[in-house]
């Protein structure tokens, strides 16, 4: 063994550690396009370390052999592409590949055809840190954004390790080359797999916070009609009656009149646009407190905060009229609807409050629909408050 091996051993131990937490990774995590790429990197680095050991300990010339720490930021740059597909970063992969192969075929003929024997040693860390200094280029070309994260970091590390070895020869580091270059690699290398590890967990994290975006809305928001759904109404009213007096809010529980013929005439998605349209009307007609929701099929619900069922009515009577507006205008059928109306009481719960708002739809359709029908008393013993039929003043 000669005094080469320490440093080499370790910074083999190390490359090794690196790769393998890599490889481990990949084999235990969701990993992304690109991964594998770095996983070869690193473990390219660990076989010409181990290399260089073997022929350090054998007493055989280096130089040529340092060539193997060349492909490594770009076979890193490579997989980068590869990661941040939608990136547009500088150069392409082919171009990546070209300057691979000039480097590695340059590197290994300049100093026979130059006759120059101080070339030997000096060429493979003159390929290597141009090679990290491309990569560093590449990765800074990215168009700063949210996709582009990590980049910059990236290119940092590359420039760094690309400096190292002119940095301590400049301080008059008595290391022998392959020894220091081995160390640069092995430093850079480790700071890589942690960098590749963080991107990675990185995105999976973003993409569950995404997907769990993406469920809340599915489990809150009608698709069709995009309102709150009944689960979500529910849970929205209970909360903006939290800092409402006692009974300042009344509900409306509105049906469309003769839905089905809508579809049995016109089809479903006529239906459907109908849906839509009381839906979209409904909201445009709210103040930015109050709350709607889709009941279930052809019925929607609304809570107007601070509101007796006097102002209900009126609200009634202007959805209406919009409403047939705007049917108009979207080739739909005049539609009428009837409205159950009631006060929200105090200490009375969600459910208990459409349930009185139930009967008094239910007399609003009894009594000939187009109606909004207001219910005060209790819920075996409603008393009902008619309004006239609504939408009389629209064509
Ligand atoms: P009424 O005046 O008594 O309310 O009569 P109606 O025809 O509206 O009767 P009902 O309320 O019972 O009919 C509701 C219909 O709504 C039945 C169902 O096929 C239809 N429906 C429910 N959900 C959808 C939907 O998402 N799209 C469409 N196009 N139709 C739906
Ligand atoms: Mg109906």
């Amino acid at each position: 063994m000669n005094s080469l091996s320490p440093t080499l051993w370790l910074c083999t131990a190390m490359l090794v550690v690196a790769a393998s937490a890599l490889s481990a990774f990949d084999m235990t995590q969701r990993t992304y396009r690109g991964f594998q790429w770095w996983t070869c990197a690193l473990w390219l680095n660990v076989a010409g370390a181990a290399a260089i050991v073997w022929l350090d300990a054998a007493h055989m010339t280096l130089p040529l052999l340092q060539l193997v720490f060349v492909p490594w930021p770009l076979l890193c740059l490579l997989g980068l592409r590869r990661f941040h597909a939608r990136v547009a970063l500088a150069g392409s992969a082919r171009a990546d590949l070209a300057l691979l192969v000039a480097l590695l075929v340059g590197a290994s003929t300049a100093p026979r055809l130059l006759g120059d024997a101080a070339l030997v040693e000096l060429m493979p860390l003159m390929a290597a840190s141009a090679a990290l200094l491309y990569a560093a280029v590449v990765a800074w070309s990215a168009p700063k954004g949210h996709e582009a994260h990590g980049l910059t970091s990236l290119g940092a590390l590359w420039l760094v390790v690309a400096l190292l070895p002119a940095l301590g020869s400049a301080w008059g580091m008595a290391v022998h080359g392959a020894a220091l270059q081995a160390s640069v690699v092995a430093l850079g290398s480790t700071v890589m797999a942690f960098m590749a590890l963080t991107l990675s967990s990185q995105r999976t994290e973003r993409e569950l916070r995404q997907s769990r975006s993406r469920l809340r809305v599915l489990a809150n928001i009608d698709m069709l009609t995009q309102v709150p759904n009944r689960r979500r109404f529910e849970e929205l009213a209970r909360r903006a009656l939290q800092s409402d007096e006692d009974g300042s809010a009344a509900l409306l529980l509105v049906d469309i009149d003769h839905f089905k013929q809508i579809n049995d005439k016109l089809g479903h998605a006529a239906g459907d646009r109908a849906l839509k349209l009381v839906s979209r009307c409904t909201l445009e007609l709210l103040r930015s407190h109050d709350v709607a929701g889709r009941h279930g099929g052809d019925e929607f619900v609304m809570l107007l905060r601070r509101s007796s069922t006097q102002d209900a009515m009126q609200v009634a009577e202007r959805l209406v009229s919009y409403l047939q507006q705007q049917a108009h205008a979207h080739a739909l059928p005049r539609l009428t609807l009837s409205f159950g109306i009631v006060q929200m009481r105090r200490g009375e719960s969600i459910d208990a409050t459409l349930h009185r708002a139930d009967l008094a739809l239910y007399e609003a359709k009894r009594l000939g629909r187009s109606r909004a029908v207001a219910a005060d008393g209790d819920s075996d013993q409603p008393v009902f408050r008619s309004s006239q039929r609504l939408g009389l003043t629209s064509s």
